[in-house]
Formats: structure tokens, sequence, C-alpha cells
């Protein structure tokens, strides 16, 4: 093949098996962070399905859509790169099978196999070699840590599988590391540890010619010495290779238990590198977050009204900045989920709802389902001072909220659910410049990176350390109508965030109200341990406050 790997990168690949949901992203994530203090680490996931990206697939099926600085759509994974890594994931470094295909495809019409029959081998491996090693070269990384999505065995993986056994054989075993992520079940009749689908799912991965270097063992506790012994007699492996994975408080003490288990040493033997885990400001924030969640005086309860409230992992980032901004303010975090639907239909009063909860956040989302459930919530955080965060579709309906209720303009919505039967008489949200014409749903909407220009003198500023030029990632169709922005200002809605140069609103805050703010971006996509998005640490401490605990 042509290209190959002609630099001095090394290669660390995480598989997973057993099962999936197992933290495949946070294991790989957690091993970079081990490793980055002196080497640039490069994370890629390799994904079966054929979607060219999650983009258009719905969050209950592939958990949250993670949107790039440079406007990629990509698998939620990448927040977890992004916090452990702090590196800036890029679109290219999710490779999905459509894209596979799609490639393929393309070069097939254009002749570029010179008669040859395209078949998935050598071709389908070959673009998936062919891209991890181009991202190698293009970003000279010292690392690149390969995530194969799913578990080993899945049909859909199977290339991958045998693209990464063959880069072992092409740069060399001294250059690339295996890394196994399974499951020891301690079943509740026999209470004891379980090695055997460890040692099946081992076998499994050496029938596709991988042998692992190192098995970390997914547990509900630290594995038995004997487990270990067992797990490295069938893999083939030392014992000091076998790797123990706890279930955690926080995901955050991952990083910390690895390198106790002694994982950054054995990487650097293995692989010839040096570059020592500096862990000690993370250290410190796990022992805050851990703190906080010990400390039941220290408890705030924020409500997430939302739609996908079925799966947790739809709102991923969100509930990693709530936890952020609580280990800087020495709060812990509760959350309480809010159907909207319930509330929508009646089923539920947003009195009722809300009872004794200290914050509100109305998270993206999409379409007409719930929203009427949204602006209700939103109305009484409104009118009782309960401190609110809308993001996304959140400031939007904040704004149709204010434009019924507080301007008299009845029936105020989103032109996004407007239809021939429910045609929209003021619509305070409408499309952004150039979306109407629009009719492909994939990577067209604004996305990504972009300036926010924000007033001085406004909470805004405040919030942001006196920024007058923020930089936030947003995932948008839809904007404040701005034919409307003058009304809604003169009764009090204040639009203190804008993109540079355009009428596109971007910050809304209320003056006489403990905290009532939107945004149209997604500020939750750049909040890390060590620096948690200001939006939402002052949302943490308006609940505080709300709640008559004082921020620490
Ligand atoms: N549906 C809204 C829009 O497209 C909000 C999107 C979101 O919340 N990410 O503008």
């Amino acid at each position: 093949m042509s290209g190959g790997n002609k630099t001095n990168t090394k290669y660390i690949v995480v598989t997973g098996g057993v099962l999936s949901g197992l933290g495949k992203g946070v294991a790989a994530a957690s091993i970079g962070r081990l490793l980055c203090s002196r080497l640039k680490i490069v994370p890629v996931k390799l994904d079966g399905y054929l979607n060219t990206d999650p983009g258009t697939m719905n969050p209950i099926e592939h958990g949250e859509v993670f949107v790039l600085d440079d406007g990629g759509e990509v698998d939620m994974d990448f927040g977890h790169y992004e916090r452990f890594l702090g590196v800036q994931g890029k679109f290219g470094w999710n490779l999905t099978m459509g894209k596979v295909f799609q490639e393929i495809l393309e070069k097939e019409r254009r002749g570029d196999f010179l008669g040859k029959t395209v078949q998935f081998i050598p071709h389908a491996t070959n673009v998936i070699k062919e891209r991890i090693y181009g991202i190698a070269r293009d970003e000279k990384a010292d690392i690149m840590m390969v995530e194969v999505g799913g578990t080993v065995g899945d049909l859909e993986n199977l290339f991958y599988i045998e693209a990464v056994r063959q880069m072992r054989h092409e740069v060399g075993a001294e250059n690339m590391l295996f890394v196994h992520l399974t499951y020891v079940p301690v079943p509740s009749g026999v209470r004891e540890q379980k090695s055997k689908p460890t040692q099946q799912g081992v076998k499994l991965l050496n029938e596709f010619g991988i042998y692992p270097d190192v098995v970390i063992g997914r547990c509900q506790e630290y594995l038995d010495d004997h487990i270990k012994e067992k797990i490295a007699l069938f893999g083939n492996l030392q014992k000091d290779c076998v790797i123990s994975g706890p279930d955690v408080e926080s995901v955050y003490e991952i990083p910390l238990v690895y390198e106790k288990e002694g994982l950054s040493a054995l990487i650097h033997k293995k692989l010839g590198i040096y570059s020592p885990p500096a862990l000690g400001e993370w250290s410190q924030w796990v022992a805050a977050v851990k703190k906080n969640n010990t400390a039941p005086d220290r408890v705030v309860e924020i409500a997430i009204g939302g739609k996908y409230t079925a799966l947790e992992d739809s709102y991923a980032s969100l509930v990693e900045s709530l936890e952020h901004a609580g280990a800087h303010l020495g709060a812990k975090v509760q959350l309480r989920w809010i159907e909207t639907s319930e509330i929508e239909k009646g089923n539920q009063d947003p009195a009722e709802a809300l009872k004794d909860v200290d914050g509100l956040i109305i998270p993206g989302g999409f379409g007409s389902r719930g929203i009427e459930g949204k602006i209700k919530l939103i109305k009484y955080a409104r009118e009782n001072n309960l401190p609110f965060l809308g993001i996304c579709y959140g400031m939007q309906l904040a704004v149709v909220e204010y434009a019924r209720n507080v301007c008299s303009l009845e029936g105020a919505n989103s032109e996004e659910v407007e239809s021939p039967e429910n045609p929209v008489p003021h619509k305070v949200i409408c499309y952004l410049p150039g979306q109407k014409q629009i009719t492909r749903k994939g990577g067209t909407m604004r996305l990504g990176g972009h300036d926010v220009e924000v007033r001085k003198g406004s909470k805004a500023s405040k919030i942001y350390g006196n920024s007058v030029r923020i930089r936030e990632r947003f995932r948008h169709r839809y904007e404040v109508n701005p034919e409307y922005v003058d009304r809604l200002e003169a009764a009090g809605l204040k639009f203190t965030g804008k993109a540079p140069g355009t009428p596109i609103m971007q910050v809304i805050e209320l003056e006489n109200h403990p905290y009532f703010m939107g945004c149209q971006y997604h500020p939750e996509l750049t909040s890390s341990l060590l620096k948690p998005s200001p939006l939402f640490r002052e949302l943490v401490a308006a609940s505080l406050t709300h709640s008559n605990k004082p921020v620490a």
C-alpha cells in the first residue's frame, strides 16, 4: 500500500470485549492522560456504522452528538478525549464505515483502481490504514490513540480489527500496543470475580490475529491477584500487564487508578517512551469532586428538562460540566431529570416538577415534542427567581416564553415547529440566513466554533471574566429573529452576546433576576475539570445561593 507509517509515531489501539458500555472511550482518554505531559497524543475513533457521522442520529440511539471546533459532528467519546487530553479534536479523527465506503466508491467511479476488482480486503482495510497513517503524519503525532468501536466479534467492526492487525505488522511490535478492555463479573450467587468471559474474549481477539499487550479488567472492584494471574496465563501476558478497572465515583479518577496499577511505567517500557504522568492538579480536583460527593450540606439540586432524558448519555457533556462546576465551588450537584412531554400533556405541574430544586437547565433539542412543557418550566423559573440556563433550543424557547408572556406576542414560537396546520403568527425564532433552502440534513447546520462578541458591562461579560470576545461551539439551524430583537430588549430581555458583524444573537440575560441566562451555543462542549465553563459555574453558584448554602 502507499504511504505507510513514515513517522516515528507510536500507536496504542484500544479494543473492547465481552460487552458494550464498559467505557472504552474513557479508558482510552485516561491512558492518554497518563502520557500527555511530554507527548502529543492524537485520538482516533473507528466507528462501525454506515452513517457518515452521528449528526443525523437520534441521541437516544447513540448518545450525545459531540461538536468540534472545526464543525465536525462526532462520537461522544471525543468529549472524553478533549476533556482528558486538552486537545482540540478534528472531524477526520472520527472514522466511520460510512466515510470509508464513501471514499472507496468515489475512487471506484474515478477509476482509481485501474481495472482491479474492488474488495473489502485490501481496499477497505487500506483506506482505514491510510487514514490513520495520514493523521499521524499530518499531526506529527507522538502517539495515536486508536479506539476501535463496538465489541470484538461485531461484524461491522471486523475490518477495523483486520486493519490494526496489519498495522502492527507494518510498524513493528515495538511501535504498537494493543490494550483490551474487558469485563470481570462478580455474579451475585457466587460473589467472586470470574475470569472466563475475559479468557474467551481474548481468545476471540487471538483468532483475529491480535494478541493484547495489556488487559484492563472492568469490575465492580479491584481485580484479585489470582484473577490477574488467571487472565495473564490464558491471555499470554505477564501478570503486571493485567490492570484493574474498578467502578469509581467519578470518571476523572480513572487515570489515577491506572497509574496506581502501574500502567504508565508498563507502556513506557513496552513502547520505549518516557512521559511522566502529570497528575498533581488533576488529583486535587478529583479529591474535590469526591469531597463534594460526601458532603450532604453542600448538595444542590438542578433540574434538566428535556426529551432525551431516558438516556443520560444524550446529555453527557452537560452532566460532566455540572460536575466540573461543582468541584470548583465545593458543591455536589444532584440532577433531577424532567421529561417535558409529561408537563406538556398536563400530567405534571411545573411547580410540582420543580419543587425544592435550586436551578433549571433547558438543554438543546429539536422538533416540537415537549416544547410547551419546556416553555412552562422556563416561565416558572423566570417568575420565581429560580436560577436558569437555557442552552441553544433552551435559549430560543426562553425567547419564545418572553415574547408570549411579557411582550404579549400571542402565539409566538419558533419557525421550527411551523406547519400548514400550525402557522406561527410571530416567528420570534426563524431560520438562520441561508438555512431555509437547505434540503440535505447531514452536516448542514451552523456548526462548530464561532466568536461571540459580549456586551461590555453585561452579566455575561462578568461571568466570562470581563471578556468582550469569547469562542464557543454551535449547532443550530434557527436563530432569534432580528426583527423582534428591539421589542424584546425594550421589554427587558437583554441580548448581550452576538456574532461579530452580524445580527445573530448568541446570549440572552435578564437584569432583575438572580440568574437567568441563555446561550445559542453549547458551553458544555468546552468545559473541563481543570477549566469549568463559566456559565455552568455561575449557574451552580446561583443555585447555592438559592438554596442558602454558602459558596466555598
Ligand atoms: N433546534 C434548534 C435549532 O436548530 C436548536 C438546536 C440545538 O438545540 N442544538 O436552531
